[in-house]
């Protein structure tokens, strides 16, 4: 069976870093949607261009334009054995739409990632990044890091960490992308995982959630054919 992956939560809530590990211990590729955009920026291909007028703007890349990549991203050969999203569904229209696409296949996995806004506003906002290498650096114990270890270069906070900039993240999340949970509650392939925990115990527990999720449709298909 492959298994088709779905890590979402807010901002901070390390879905990218959850998404990687995903990846290289299950042996699928992770699809990151802000990585496809930003390739096709940096290629200045069409798609490039498109979302970099949009973005540039500091507007959203359309659902349309976001389902479109997804899908195309979806028929390569890679996604045999399965794929983890990361950064899509963003909204219940992408939801809607990635079942259609994933239409006859294995159940969607979903995995939400919830952490409270104190700990996420904390976590964003000692988080740095290089200005020369683009190195990140996480929020550990006490004081942020200023140098970065991979070239020696100052270490900055990103624009869109600052303290005002998250609260809008947050909030347009909670607008736009928190009803997914409504929408997926219900299947019997959904776990929302704490995480508030640290990275590895995030990690544990959605390692435990998928494989009871993969025993419990097991149980199903064979319930629904016998
Ligand atoms: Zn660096």
């Amino acid at each position: 069976m492959a298994l088709s992956l779905v890590v979402f939560g807010p901002p901070g809530a390390g879905k990218g870093t959850q998404a990687s590990q995903l990846g290289h211990s299950r042996g699928i590729p992770q699809i990151s949607t802000g990585d496809i955009l930003r390739e096709a920026v940096h290629a200045g291909t069409d798609l490039g261009r498109q979302a970099k007028t949009i973005m540039d703007k500091g507007e959203l890349v359309s659902d349309e334009l976001i389902v479109g990549i997804i899908r195309e991203r979806l028929r390569r050969d890679d996604v045999e054995q399965g794929f983890v999203l990361d950064g899509f569904p963003r909204t219940v229209a992408q939801a809607v739409a990635l079942d259609e696409i994933l239409t006859g296949g294995d159940p969607l996995v979903i995995i939400e990632l919830n952490v409270s806004d104190r700990a996420l506003v904390q976590r964003l906002s000692a988080r740095r990044v290089c200005g020369r290498c683009g190195a990140t650096y996480g929020a550990s114990d006490g004081e942020p890091p200023s140098i970065c270890s991979n070239c020696g270069a100052d270490l900055v906070l990103r624009s869109d960490d600052r303290k005002e900039v998250v609260l809008e993240r947050l909030r347009v999340y909670q607008e736009q992308t928190q009803p997914l949970v409504a929408f997926y509650q219900d299947r019997v392939t959904f776990r929302s995982i704490d995480g508030d925990q640290s990275p590895d115990a995030v990690q544990t527990a959605i390692d435990a959630a998928i494989d009871i999720m993969a025993v419990t449709v097991v149980r199903e298909e064979r319930s629904s054919v016998g």
